[in-house]
Formats: structure tokens, sequence, C-alpha cells
């Protein structure tokens, strides 16, 4: 705990931090108001929501899966911390869940089935039951889908350039992608003294102005209207082979390293049994206060249907889904009284 906290409210976070850590301790046979899946921005957000509103709540996350945040070199958007890296944010977010008494577990889940009085959501290490669901678990990197990208991935084929970026200080990358992640991660790299070039398959960048105009005047490449077709190497990547889909000519260049930053795909799939409403993207539709089509099943941030995925409104998503949550778990009891 903050050391600067002293006092009664010491003990009262003390206190409630004990008491999650019993409720941990007996999760698997318990019934939860609300279990959380995900721990990023919108999942620890709902957890403190819940947890001042007194619901029995449960954060489960991926540990395989850090939160999208960690791959932001610097986030400067997020009002009251200016400058600080994606890294030491989530840090702070997830300390002060804990903080507030937030139990928060890893546990992948696989699943989430209807249940009697709710919902069964099964883990890889146990089953957990729950009268509500948020579901907070983002969106992962869309796949370019080309030979040599699944074989080489983690020898020279990466989606994050915060993370691997440093390790191509004078060596020659290609990053694919039109849009802010892709701008940014040529920016990033060019700073850090990689021969950069950017692989666009239109002719115009989607990326925000700001964005565009540093990107001109740098000596990042871009090869427009083009493709990647395959990827080639031994033990790592050697060379790339582009299409120009004008001229539908291939053109070997040689690589060291290959970034792709072409979208990303809504982390969705623990829920394809409940009928749940999705856009064409696949992304879960909801409503202002964050309920999806299934009563009792909410989603936040960026696995939502909303249009801007930003760590403010993740956060704003978590704390409205779990208002929304709390609402229906006092329906619930109120029904249940009148019978
Ligand atoms: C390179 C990059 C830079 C960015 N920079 C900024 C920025 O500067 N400012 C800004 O506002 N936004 C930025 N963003 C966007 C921001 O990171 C996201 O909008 C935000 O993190 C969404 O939060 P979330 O809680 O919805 O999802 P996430 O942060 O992705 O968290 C998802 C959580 O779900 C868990 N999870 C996933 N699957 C499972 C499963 N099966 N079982 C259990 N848990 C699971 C994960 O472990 C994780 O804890 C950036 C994104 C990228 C990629």
């Amino acid at each position: 705990m903050n050391a600067k906290i002293k006092g009664p409210i010491a003990i009262y976070y003390i206190k409630r931090r004990i008491g999650a850590q019993r409720e941990v301790f007996s999760v698997k046979s318990k019934t939860y108001d609300v279990v959380i899946v995900g721990a990023g921005p919108a999942g620890l957000t709902a957890g403190i929501f819940a947890i001042r509103r007194a619901l029995k709540i449960i954060i489960l996350h991926d540990p395989g899966c850090r939160p999208t945040p960690n791959e932001a070199t610097i986030v400067d958007d997020w009002i009251g911390t200016p400058h600080i890296t994606g890294t030491r944010l989530m840090k702070k977010f997830r300390k002060h869940a804990e903080l507030m008494g937030v139990p928060i577990e890893g546990e992948k889940v696989k699943g989430i089935e209807k249940a009697k009085d709710g919902f069964r959501i099964i883990g890889e290490g146990g089953v957990f039951e729950a009268k509500t669901v948020i579901l907070a678990t983002g969106a992962m990197h869309r796949r370019a889908e080309v030979p040599g990208e699944k074989e080489f991935t983690g020898r020279g084929v990466f989606y994050c350039a915060n993370c691997e970026g440093p390790f191509f200080r004078g060596k020659k990358v290609l990053i694919a992608g039109g849009g802010d992640t892709a701008a940014t991660y040529a920016l990033l790299l060019h700073q850090i003294g990689a021969d950069t070039i950017l692989i666009h398959r239109r002719d115009e960048l989607r990326a925000v102005e700001s964005y565009r105009k540093q990107l001109a005047n740098s000596k990042v490449r871009i090869i427009w209207n083009s493709i990647i077709k395959e990827i080639k190497g031994g033990k790592f990547v050697k060379s790339v082979v582009v299409e120009d889909l004008k001229t539908h000519k291939l053109t070997e260049l040689p690589m060291d390293g290959v970034f792709i930053a072409i979208g990303s795909v809504p982390m969705s799939e623990m829920v394809k049994g409940l009928d749940v409403k999705v856009n064409p993207a696949g992304y879960i539709a909801v409503d202002k206060e964050g309920r999806t089509n299934v009563p009792g099943l909410f989603a936040a941030g960026d696995i939502a249907d909303n249009p801007t995925k930003r760590i403010v409104t993740a956060c704003a998503d978590g704390s409205k889904a779990a208002e929304a949550a709390y609402m229906y778990v006092q329906e619930k009891k109120l029904m249940a009284g009148k019978k």
C-alpha cells in the first residue's frame, strides 16, 4: 500500500485488501454478483466501480496476455499524468484496483455458458458462477495471413513496435498498415535508428494528420498501393516479397524485421455460444450503458462496438457497465423478494 496513506483511510484499505484476498482463496466454490473478464483499463475500472457498490466480484484475466496499454511507449492523452509509459500507467491502474480491494486472479477464460441463475464461466483452472458478466477482453492484432508470417512470428515478424522495436536499431524494417498504429510504429522505428519502410495497400494513409505530417518530414520511405506477398528467411527473417497492386509486379526486399499493424480483431470467442449480437467486424453490440442483447451480459472497452478505442473510453465503458450490472443485480433481488 502507498506509504503516504495513513490513519483511518489506511486501515480502511488494509481491511478491504484482506477481505479481497480471502475471497480469492475460496474463489472456485463461490457464486459472484459480477465476474469481470479482463484486467485492462475497462476491466479494472469496472472492478473499482463494482466494489464501491459492495458487489461480490472477481476479475479474471489471461496471465499470458498483457493489457494493451503496455504496448504504448508513451501515453499522452490520459489526463493527470502527461507523458507516462503505458506499462507504468497500467501498474498504477492495477495498484489502485487492488487498494480498493478488487480481487484479481490470473485465469484464461475459455467459454461462458448460460446457467440457471446467470452464467457459468469456464476458465483453464476452474469454473466460476456469476449473476452477471462484464466482458472487457479487448482486441488482438489482426494477422496478414501471408506465407511466412506464422513461421517467422517472434523471429523477425512482430505486432508491437513498442515492445520489440528497440532490437532493430541499424536494421531494415518494414511496417505494414496505414492507420495510426502503423504510423506510430514507423515513426518510432525511424527514431530508434532503423532503416524504416512503410507499406500500405492504398495511395493515402488513414492515420491522423499530425502523424502524416511527421512521416512526410521524416526519412521513412512509403511504398504505396502495395502489400506483403511473402516473408522469407532461414532462422530469422531475411527478405519480404511485396506486390504492387496496380502493376502486380513482385519485388523482393532484403529485410530484418516486419511489423504488422493492419488492425485488430475482438477477443469474443468465449461468448460464441450465447447468441450475442455483434457488428460486421465482430465487435459486441452494446447500448449506452454497456448492456448486450443477452440479459446480465455486459461489454466494455475495445471489445464493444463503440467507435473510439482509447484508454479513457475503455475506463468510461467499464464504469457504466459496472453500474448497469449493479442495477441488474438489484432488480433481480427485488423480483426474488416479491415472489
Ligand atoms: C500500440 C498501441 C498504442 C496505444 N496508445 C494509446 C494511447 O496513447 N492512448 C490511449 O488512450 N489508447 C492507446 N491505445 C489503445 C488502448 O490501449 C486501448 O483502447 C485500451 O487498452 C482498451 O482497453 P480494454 O480494457 O478494453 O482492453 P485491453 O487493455 O486490451 O485489456 C484486455 C484484457 O483482457 C484480458 N483477456 C483477453 N482475453 C482473455 C481471456 N480469454 N480470458 C481472460 N482474460 C482475457 C487480457 O489479459 C487483458 O487483461 C494504444 C493501443 C496500441 C495497440
